[in-house]
């Protein structure tokens, strides 16, 4: 569909939601809306006038108080891990579980699956949405689907081999476990598969060109979702045109805000992906902030898809860092660094608040000893990179392979304060000494 066109039923859609929720017997639609003439809302232009909804709005209303339709229309119910307590509740309309289908059968196309295919769902059914999301979206697209779900590494290897899997959808650290021991079983020959649909963990780039080798070659693409929207099957990446998702906006309407002010953001520029569901009958959300970084990537995609595109994702809201009021993810200065091959991989932030303007320091080992003159090369490389993705000038400070303090306790801390009275990256390398 050209893009013109589908911004008409866009904004039918979007005018249809809200008269719907503004006119709904619940108490949370009424209140959230009460600002809002639903008359006034004539399409995409006017999204912004429209409150944003939270995941605080979903735990406050926990189990159902954001339903928009009658509890006996609902025919499914999933839900998130908390890390709050309580869950996170979702339901589904027998038409939301339709559209739930649909867009995985989608997600299975981007990444070359067809109706001819074995596909092995190796993610865990039940409340989690992973499971079912792709069960039912290889059905609608006419393929066999092996309902695997986790766990049992040796037998989902020997199903892989027995059954012919053509595609593996699964977390990447478990396809990897699955790729790991096929080999040492010699059952890689054994197994066809030419696709995965990797996701619900984040996953970088280093692994997609391992998991692609260790398969025989195989197109690894990253797929998206959140259970609160849907599950799986919100945005996906295409074989064709790795490194971006395609978002199926037809029935999830994404908009990029910056997460303070919550206004958009420049063309092309970072920030909090924000999710309006267009088609969803038991559980709509409107503006729903994700708290998952990206950025709208621009231009038609080499596969046809016209659906708008999305970049694989940098991280949550809550790791930013605002340095002269410019947004900095961590993630993104990882990016940056990984892809050096100057560099071993290991570094520091150091933010330095001691002047009035905080200052951005990015320390990182060189990945072998090099003579002065090679350092300047990699020093002013690295800071170029930096500076033009980050759009912010940051100070680069070379060191000796293995001198920076290694943590082994827990996920590595990567982000350190300076100020006039303490210096954080300091003290640690002081303790580890
Ligand atoms: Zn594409």
């Amino acid at each position: 569909m050209a893009p013109e066109e589908r911004a008409v039923r866009q904004s039918e859609r979007l005018r249809a939601l809200v008269g719907r929720l503004a006119r709904s017997e619940r108490e949370f639609w009424r209140e959230r809306l009460a600002g809002v003439d639903p008359d006034a809302i004539r399409g995409l232009d006017d999204l912004a006038e429209l409150p944003f909804t939270t995941k605080a709005d979903l735990r406050e209303t926990y189990p159902y108080g954001m339903l928009a339709v009658p509890f006996a229309e609902t025919v499914r119910v999933h839900a998130s891990s908390g890390t709050h307590g309580k869950p996170t509740i979702v339901a589904y309309t027998a038409h939301d579980v339709e559209v739930f289908a649909e867009v995985n059968a989608r997600s299975i196309a981007c990444a070359g699956g067809t109706s001819e295919d074995v596909l092995h769902v190796a993610y865990g059914y039940g409340l989690f949405t992973g499971g079912l999301g792709l069960h039912y979206g290889g059905e609608r697209l006419g393929a066999t689907v092996v309902p695997a779900s986790g766990g049992n590494v040796g037998f989902q290897v020997e199903l892989l081999a027995d059954l012919g899997a053509n595609g593996l959808a699964c977390t990447p650290s478990f396809a990897l476990l699955l790729a790991e021991r096929a080999a040492t079983e010699g059952a890689l020959e054994r197994i066809p598969l030419r696709y995965g649909i990797f996701g619900a963990e984040p996953w970088s780039e280093g692994l997609r060109e391992k998991l692609e080798a260790a398969w025989g070659g195989i197109d690894a693409c990253d797929i998206y979702g959140l259970s609160e929207v849907i599950g799986p099957g919100v945005a996906m990446e295409c074989r064709e045109g790795k490194g971006a998702l395609h978002v199926f906006d037809d029935h999830f309407l994404p908009e990029i805000v910056a997460p303070g002010t919550g206004e958009p953001v420049g063309e092309g520029e970072l920030g909090e992906l924000v999710l309006t569901t267009l088609t969803k009958e038991a559980l709509p959300l409107v503006r729903y902030r994700t708290g998952d970084v990206t950025r709208l990537v621009p231009g038609p995609c080499r596969c046809g898809r016209s659906h708008v595109r999305v970049a694989r994702f940098s991280g949550r809201v809550d790791d930013m860092l605002v340095i002269r009021g410019v947004n900095v993810f961590p993630s993104a200065i990882e990016t940056a660094l990984l892809d050096d091959r100057g560099l071993g991989g290991q570094y520091a932030i150091v933010v330095d608040r001691r002047t009035e303007l905080a200052e951005l320091e990015v320390h990182c080992e060189l990945a072998a000893a090099e003579p002065a003159a090679r350092r300047e090369e990699i020093e002013g490389r690295l800071q170029a990179r930096l500076e033009q993705q980050l759009r912010l000038r940051a100070r680069v400070v070379l060191c000796e392979p293995g001198s920076l303090p290694r943590q082994e306790i827990g996920k590595a801390k990567r982000v350190f304060e300076r100020t006039d009275e303490a210096d954080e990256l300091l003290e640690l390398e002081r303790r580890s000494r």
